[in-house]
Order: C-alpha cells, then sequence, then structure tokens
C-alpha cells in the first residue's frame, strides 16, 4: 500500500508481472524489427522506466531518442494542442517505435503519432505498457500493449500521482 498526500494506492500489478510481459513484447519487436534498426521514441517522462526495460531486452541494432509533450489550452473550440518538444533529429524514412507509459482516450497519442507521420516516416508503430480499452475516444492501433486495464487511475513503475510514486517496482491502483 502508498499513501501520497490524500489518495491511497493498493498492489495491481506486481513487478514480476511486468518483467515477464516486457520481456515478450521485446521478443516481439526483436522479432519484427530483425531486419531494420527503428528509431525508438520514448514520451517522457512515464515512459522512462518501462522504456529502460524494454531496451535493455532488445538484440536488435536500434536507435533511442526522448521526447515529451506539452499540453496548453487553445483560445478556439479545439480544445487541448499538444506540442512535441525534444525531438532533436528527423524522423523521415525511418521506422518509428512509439514507446508510452499508458493509453488513456487515445489523444496524446493519436497527436503524437500525427506529428511524427508529417515528417515521412518509413513506419510508425506504438508501444505502449497500459492501455484502457473502455476509456478510448478515437479508433486507434496500438501495435504492442502490455496489460489491457480497467478505467481506474494507476501509478508506479514510471506513472505519476502529482508528480510522487514514480520509483515503484509495481503498479499500484487507487483504492
Ligand atoms: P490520453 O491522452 O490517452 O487520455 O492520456 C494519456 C496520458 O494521461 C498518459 O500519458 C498519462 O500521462 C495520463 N494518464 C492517463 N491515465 C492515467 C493513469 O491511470 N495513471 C497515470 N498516472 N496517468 C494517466
Ligand atoms: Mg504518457
Ligand atoms: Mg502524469
Amino acid at each position: 500500500m502508498l499513501t501520497i498526500n490524500d489518495k491511497t494506492f493498493v498492489p495491481f500489478i506486481t513487478a514480476d508481472t511486468i518483467q515477464a510481459r516486457v520481456l515478450e513484447l521485446a521478443g516481439q519487436i526483436n522479432q519484427d524489427y530483425a531486419t531494420r534498426q527503428p528509431l525508438i521514441v520514448v514520451v517522457l517522462n512515464g515512459a522512462f522506466i518501462f522504456a529502460a526495460d524494454l531496451l535493455k531486452n532488445l538484440t536488435i541494432s536500434c536507435e533511442i531518442t526522448f521526447i515529451r509533450v506539452a499540453s496548453y489550452q487553445q483560445t478556439s473550440s479545439t480544445g487541448q494542442l499538444r506540442q512535441i518538444l525534444g525531438l532533436s533529429q528527423s524522423v523521415a524514412n525511418r521506422d518509428l517505435i512509439i514507446v508510452e507509459d499508458i493509453v488513456d482516450t487515445g489523444f496524446t497519442i493519436s497527436e503524437i503519432r500525427d506529428q511524427l507521420s508529417a515528417d515521412g516516416p518509413t513506419s510508425v508503430a506504438i508501444a505502449t505498457l497500459l492501455f484502457k480499452p473502455t476509456a478510448l475516444q478515437r479508433p486507434l492501433q496500438l501495435d504492442y500493449v502490455g496489460f489491457e486495464i480497467e478505467n481506474r487511475f494507476v501509478l508506479g513503475y514510471g506513472l505519476d500521482y502529482d508528480g510522487l510514486g514514480r520509483n515503484t517496482r509495481d503498479i499500484l491502483v487507487l483504492a
């Protein structure tokens, strides 16, 4: 159990289960990219631990880069606009694997994919540790999914609540 400010979190996915699943995902990526040299685009901050464990199990030749997404409200009716920060190289003609911590409504990852796609990559795949299918609000192809979970708030293994709780080996859920 973990208490952060006023919220209590209880065990949800154990470290052993996570590690076993990450190993499986890495195995799939090793097969799928055996003849390619992908550029792995990690979405900070949440995906940093997942990405590290995934990368340690990749045997293919690959490059890694990190992005952040800044959200801000627009004055128009389109709502939140997300801007990609930190991408220091062109992704044109590259095989991209975007690594995310969690897909909830799907808006964040869709915008990242669309913005990166505009630069002309050869292919774009998405790897997410967690996916909440019932929260998804737009059609989305996810190529590598660690765990499908119910629509509850989780933290740990990179994911935060108010900036805290990223440093646990397990994933916990709001009680
Ligand atoms: P989406 O745009 O798919 O709705 O939201 C994705 C982002 O919302 C994630 O990258 C993450 O930052 C945050 N998020 C969504 N669900 C959760 C959750 O259950 N726990 C935490 N810690 N963050 C979440
Ligand atoms: Mg994220
Ligand atoms: Mg967060």
